[in-house]
């Protein structure tokens, strides 16, 4: 491989069928999962049709910047399965017939019991120089070649053939070359603040740092901020990543309701649990689902499920309350506000639709969520999308618990902070 310190990868997978978006691209994540598991960082991944310009193009690009390549796809035995021209032709590496490789099919063939057709032993092309890797779960021989400082390594695109030969032939040799290299990674999981403001409190040092490297993938509702640690060997990148998370913390602590795997629902119920406050979370009657509940309790469900007040008549309370307006965004705090205190509680959250508020005007949002907490403010959030949508499904009590775990440790600090 190459000589920098840490080897990263890159990945190019090729065919007319992926970038038509008829099959989606797996083969690039497993890839990515697997260079990841032995330590090794994906720094880009590719996607090629089956056009050999493309092809020289993303692998001439690739192999310049990177200590190894996987190309994946393209090695079948029909005109549009160019990869093995592309990649001579980027590396400007004579094509030659391979007679082992020829052997190596035809003995696959009799296995099979069947008869290479001509076009079969296009398969035994390959870049000269270049080591050819026994297929024994399809046709077509995958190889590997080296350029410079970066190592090709080219596998057939059905899945199972690209696992079976990562598995046996590349990792191996790539976990050989590079039995140094060790990378930790931890994901801190943030409620309770948007991803803007999350970056803003996170110094700008920090952020500006290579290794460990802070990366931020906004899912709905929640943030998860992964750091990853690159080093020689796994006490070393472990130390690294244990010392950027405790700086981390210092920013952006109060937000961090758990690393890793935990769930949003998971952290408020301890919370509550630990301390003891009175939670409820309350949905009008068009909307029952609002905080995807599922029956089997996995989750933290069956505790939600638990503090879970279905069936509200959003119009009732109104004219209980006497409250006038029709605006949700208006009411809907209101009304969070009364909950809270008739059923005697610390913090309730509230998800009201305009679905079910007929004479709302138009031009409001059409879903509300509230929390609102003793002591504090309320915060409502409006929603273009209903609750039924796949992504209100996930942001809508993902923002709920978010906020109401965010807010209830706020409490909980300054109940027992006597100097608050
Ligand atoms: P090979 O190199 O083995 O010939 P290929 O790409 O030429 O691979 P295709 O006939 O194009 O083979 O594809 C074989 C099967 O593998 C198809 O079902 C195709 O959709 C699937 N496939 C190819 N590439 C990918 C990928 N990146 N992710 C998921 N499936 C893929
Ligand atoms: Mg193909």
């Amino acid at each position: 491989m190459g000589t920098n310190a840490y080897l990263f990868a890159e990945v190019i997978t090729v065919g007319d069928e992926l970038i038509l978006g008829e099959t989606i691209d797996t083969n690039a994540t497993g890839i990515a999962v697997m260079l990841r598991d032995i330590g090794v960082p994906v720094r880009r991944m590719t996607t090629v049709g089956d056009r050999i310009e493309d092809i020289v193009d993303s692998v001439t690009k690739a192999v310049e910047r990177c200590d190894l390549l996987i190309v994946a796809g393209g090695l079948g035995p029909t005109m549009d399965d160019i990869t093995r021209e592309g990649v001579a032709l980027a590396l400007s590496i004579p094509l030659n017939f391979s007679k082992l490789a020829e052997e190596l099919i035809r003995e696959r063939f009799k296995q099979l019991g069947r008869e290479p057709a001509s076009n079969n032993l296009r398969q035994a092309l390959f870049p000269e120089g270049a080591d050819i890797i026994p297929n024994p779960v399809g046709t077509a021989p995958a190889f590997s070649v080296r350029t410079g400082a970066c190592r090709v390594y080219c596998v057939p695109g059905v899945p199972r053939e690209m696992r079976y030969l990562m598995q046996h032939t590349v990792l191996p040799e790539v976990q050989q070359a590079v039995r140094l290299q060790a990378m930790a990674i931890c994901t801190l999981r943030v409620a309770g603040i948007g991803e803007s403001d999350l970056e803003l409190r996170i110094s700008k040092r920090l952020l500006k740092q290579t290794n460990p490297v802070i990366g931020f993938a906004a899912h709905h509702g929640i943030i998860d901020t992964r750091l990853t640690a690159y080093a020689s060997n796994n006490e070393e990148a472990v130390q690294a990543l244990g010392h950027m998370r405790s700086e981390i913390l210092a920013d952006i602590g109060p937000f961090v309701f758990g690393f890793d795997g935990d769930t949003v629902v998971g952290a408020l119920q301890k919370l509550v649990e630990a301390t003891g406050f009175r939670v409820g979370f309350f949905e009008d009657r068009g909307l029952q689902g609002a905080f995807r509940i599922d029956p089997s309790g996995a989750d933290g469900n069956s505790w939600l499920q638990s503090h879970l007040v279905a069936g509200l008549e959003p119009a009732e309370i109104r004219k209980t309350h006497g409250l006038q307006s029709d605006n949700l965004t208006v009411t809907a705090p209101l009304i969070a506000a009364h909950l809270r205190a008739r059923y005697d509680l610390d913090a309730c959250g509230l998800v009201l639709s305009r679905a079910v508020t007929a004479d709302a005007p138009d031009n409001e949002a059409n879903t509300v969520a509230v929390v609102s907490v003793r002591n504090g403010e309320t915060v409502v959030r409006q929603y273009g999308f209903g609750v039924d949508s796949p992504v209100g499904k996930e942001w809508i009590p993902n923002w709920v618990m978010g906020q109401m775990w965010y807010r209830l440790r706020t409490l909980q600090e300054g109940e027992f902070n006597p100097h608050r």
